[in-house]
């Protein structure tokens, strides 16, 4: 089993954890007891790093475990204890995007209450989310879902993390509703300079919104941190 410590301690950009298992059949895949990892899923892209001096190239939930593709295994052994250590620029944009897709999702579901988003994609350059309901295109204004999204960037809006991060994690941004995810998110909505609405179309039954977003280059990196796990 890998503890899925991302859930808990987002900002923890490196730790040690300990090599369960190494797995050398078409891809290199080590299993860790403990990751700060995201594996790719529920529309976001897998986080990047290292395992030592493994360079990992994909991340994947393999049932209670965590897979990590690795180019080489090289220098590794079961049992060992390594430092492991995330892109932290990488993490920071998908984290960006994703909350992104979250925000607005609860942007359109304020403005049009007939909307209720149903799934989203948050790959940086790929962001969108799909509605169903039956507001027709044609009536979404791209322009007052930008206004308000502009609005709560500028607020900051606060991203928190609720109930037990492992079982029964929720997300909240501000005082809209709190929606289960297991993603990784910003700690507040400055983090993010801007989202643009770049695309409203009616497909197979929903409406998809698509959108860019942008970090903020300013932002302290502090809220970033390389504190040790402690167990
Ligand atoms: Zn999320």
């Amino acid at each position: 089993m890998t503890v899925k410590q991302y859930l808990a301690t987002p900002k923890l950009m490196v730790c040690s954890a300990k090599i369960l298992a190494i797995i050398c059949a078409k891809t290199t895949i080590l299993r860790l007891d403990r990751t700060i990892f995201h594996p790719q899923g529920g529309g976001q892209k897998a986080d990047k790093g290292l395992i030592g001096s493994a360079v990992v190239t994909h991340v994947t939930h393999n049932a209670d475990c965590v897979d990590h593709q690795v180019e080489s295994a090289e220098g590794l052994a079961v049992g060992d204890t390594v430092q492991i250590k995330l892109d932290e620029d990488w993490r920071r944009l998908n984290a960006v995007y994703h909350t992104a897709g979250h925000l607005l999702a609860a942007v359109v579901e304020a403005i049009y209450p007939g909307l209720h988003a149903v799934s989203g994609h948050q790959w940086p350059g790929e962001g969108r989310v799909e509605f169903s309901g039956n507001t027709p295109a044609t009536q979404i204004s791209a322009e007052e879902i930008h206004a308000r999204l502009t609005a709560d960037l500028a607020q900051s809006l606060s991203v928190t993390i609720e109930s037990d991060p492992f079982q029964t994690r929720t997300i909240r941004i501000g005082d809209y509703p709190a929606i289960p995810c297991g993603g990784t998110h910003v700690g507040q909505l400055g983090e993010i300079a801007s989202i643009l609405v770049t695309g409203i179309k009616a497909k197979s039954g929903r409406i998809r919104i698509s959108f860019e977003a942008q970090p903020s280059p300013g932002h302290p990196q502090a809220s970033f941190t390389n504190l040790e796990v402690r167990t």
